[in-house]
């Protein structure tokens, strides 16, 4: 089946480890030729999505936070955004992150953090450098029924029934008329794992090779070697998929 939309990850899959670099924007061009929207669906923050609609202007709409946000820009260019979790969740996740600091005095929340709504992110490095505070942050969030994820970049962590497959899906049938078989999607990373256990079509970017064994579902296609890591390999399965 032709696809109409692609959605993609952001770290790590439409980025170069950290750098946007100019084969993100050959990536654009190419969906622009065709007319094919491209909708990010990341982990970074509502601010970010902010962002990316104001200096990008072929990004129309952006899922950000994991899925607890969708942000659009309208044909006037004036930001929208709408929570796509129960109001009280964010009230409950800044009790639980009080709590967090009660019992970790030198927790190192992610700087973007600042501008989270439905979640809070916290830096990997940090996290992982101190294996058994790990679990017991981990642990903790268990306790009080409080989410988590990995991207490749944070441990990401919230409250209610928050993922990057709940958003796409009310995305699909709110703001546009496609089918899920009509739709792609690109990711790296954990955190994309919703999207590959449900959609009909996801691609791994190579460098999922990392943790591709934590994944219980794993995208459909999973591309290999150096030249399709994170944009590269989006461009090159695009440049193919849509001739
Ligand atoms: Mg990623």
């Amino acid at each position: 089946m032709k696809t109409r939309l692609v959605f993609s990850d952001l770290d790590g899959t439409l980025t170069h480890g950290v750098e946007l670099g100019p084969v993100f924007f050959d990536s654009i061009s190419l969906l622009e030729k065709q007319n094919i929207p491209l909708v990010i669906v990341t982990g970074r923050s509502k601010s970010w999505a902010h962002f990316l609609l104001t200096h990008v202007p072929y990004l129309k709409h952006i899922i950000s936070e994991g899925g607890g946000n969708l942000s659009w820009r309208d044909e006037e260019g004036a930001l929208h955004d709408k929570l796509l979790v129960d109001a009280r969740e964010p009230m409950r996740l800044i009790e639980a992150t009080n709590k967090l600091y009660e019992s970790f005095e030198d927790l190192e929340l992610s700087a973007d953090s600042f501008g989270r709504e439905t979640d809070r992110a916290i830096e990997l490095g940090w996290l992982k450098s101190d294996p058994a505070r790990e679990k017991q942050i981990k642990d903790f969030f268990d306790k009080e029924n409080v989410s988590w994820s990995e991207s490749s970049v944070h441990l990401n962590y919230w409250c209610g029934d928050i993922s990057k497959y709940t958003a796409v899906s009310y995305f699909l049938k709110a703001h546009t008329d496609c089918s899920e078989d009509e739709c792609l999607y690109f990711g790296d990373a954990l955190n994309d794992e919703s999207m590959f256990k449900h959609f009909p079509l996801s691609v791994g970017v190579s460098n999922i090779k990392d943790v591709l064994d934590k994944f219980k579902f794993k995208p459909s296609v999973i591309l290999e070697g150096a030249e399709n890591e994170g944009p590269y390999g989006v461009y090159n399965y695009l440049s193919n998929h849509l001739k």
